[in-house]
């Protein structure tokens, strides 16, 4: 029983009299609970994929099914609030709110999914006890990332959206983010879909979807995924 079931996805750009099919007729599911790795080279259309996934964009063609739900119908209201609800999005850059508190930056959320989130409690699930009432620019790369992800977390998200989450972090700390990723998924069942260009993280998914020219190009599947050392 799939989470997620793109069909014949396609996307077209057009600019001027060129037209680039950033993804071309796309066929995959994913089920709740995996850990998906998007690797291609840059301008291969992981951003693409995954703003498709996110609602954050339209196909050209083809449906994109999430959780029994036709997303590719929705209109713009229907979308706004799938990705409120459901989505949880991490970035390279972290895009967190400066003049607000790392606590401050997650409880915004209650105003958007209209919940009670308690961000002293999430902060402490991603390790960020002391830093409660911090602003971004008092906190580390690596810490403002775990802000970030405890942001997106919150709202216990059907999926986490990851656009190489480690991207502006150095290795040491961009192995200790992916290592927060996978427990996440493994602890909260949720389903993690993290595109990078970094090859080494490929180990740690159940499956590896690589991407080329926006086509699939091969699905590797991990029989035993490793952690990153
Ligand atoms: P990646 O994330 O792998 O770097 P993208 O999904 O950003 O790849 O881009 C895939 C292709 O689609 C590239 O050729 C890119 O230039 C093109 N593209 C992406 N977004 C747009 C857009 N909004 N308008 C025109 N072309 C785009
Ligand atoms: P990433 O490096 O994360 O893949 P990109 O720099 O490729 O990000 O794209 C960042 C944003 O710019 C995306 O939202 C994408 O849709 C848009 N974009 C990418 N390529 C083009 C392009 N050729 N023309 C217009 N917009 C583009």
């Amino acid at each position: 029983n799939s989470l997620i079931k793109l069909s014949n996805v396609s996307k077209e750009y057009k600019t001027g009299n060129q037209i680039v099919k950033a993804a071309n007729n796309l066929n995959f599911t994913i089920d709740q609970g995996e850990l998906i790795v998007i690797l291609g080279p840059s301008g291969s259309g992981k951003s693409t994929l995954l703003n498709l996934l996110g609602g954050l964009d339209k196909p050209t063609s083809g449906e994109i099914i999430i959780d029994n739900e036709n997303i590719t119908n929705f209109s713009d209201k229907e979308l706004t609030r799938y990705r409120a609800k459901e989505i949880g999005f991490i970035f390279q850059f972290y895009n967190l709110i400066p003049n607000l508190t790392a606590c401050e930056n997650i409880e915004i959320m209650n105003d958007v999914v209209d919940k009670n989130i308690d961000g002293k409690e999430i902060l402490t699930q991603v390790g960020l006890s002391q830093h409660f009432n911090k602003f971004p620019s008092e906190l580390s790369g690596g810490e403002q990332q775990r802000v970030s992800i405890a942001r997106a977390i919150a709202k216990k998200p059907k999926m986490l959206l990851c656009d190489e989450p480690t991207g502006a972090l150095d290795s040491h700390t961009g192995k200790i983010i992916i290592e927060l990723l996978i427990n996440l998924c493994e602890s909260e069942n949720t389903t993690v879909i993290i595109v990078t260009h970094n090859s080494e993280f490929g180990k740690v998914a159940n499956r590896v979807i690589h991407i080329k020219n926006g086509e699939v190009e091969y699905i590797e599947t991990n029989e035993n995924p490793q952690s990153v050392d």
